[in-house]
């Protein structure tokens, strides 16, 4: 089985949130948490000190399609 890179131009979203820890607004990463009924719980970390500055739920509308 072979898989196809996708494009991950996701990756390239880049925003800013306040962290506790720098006590000012850092570039964050995001990284799914967890897989829940109602969507895909995402958490944004600092990139400096790895502090949790936040947690998104986003709707996975967009299931991949497996073809046999
Ligand atoms: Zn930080």
């Amino acid at each position: 089985m072979t898989r196809k890179p996708q494009p991950s131009f996701t990756q390239l979203e880049a925003s800013l949130l306040f962290c506790p820890k720098c006590r000012e607004a850092m570039p964050v990463r995001k990284q799914l948490l967890l897989i829940l009924p109602e969507g895909n719980k995402f958490e944004y970390r600092c990139t400096t000190c790895a502090s949790t500055c936040g947690e998104k739920i986003e709707q996975d509308d967009d299931k991949p399609r497996i073809l046999m």
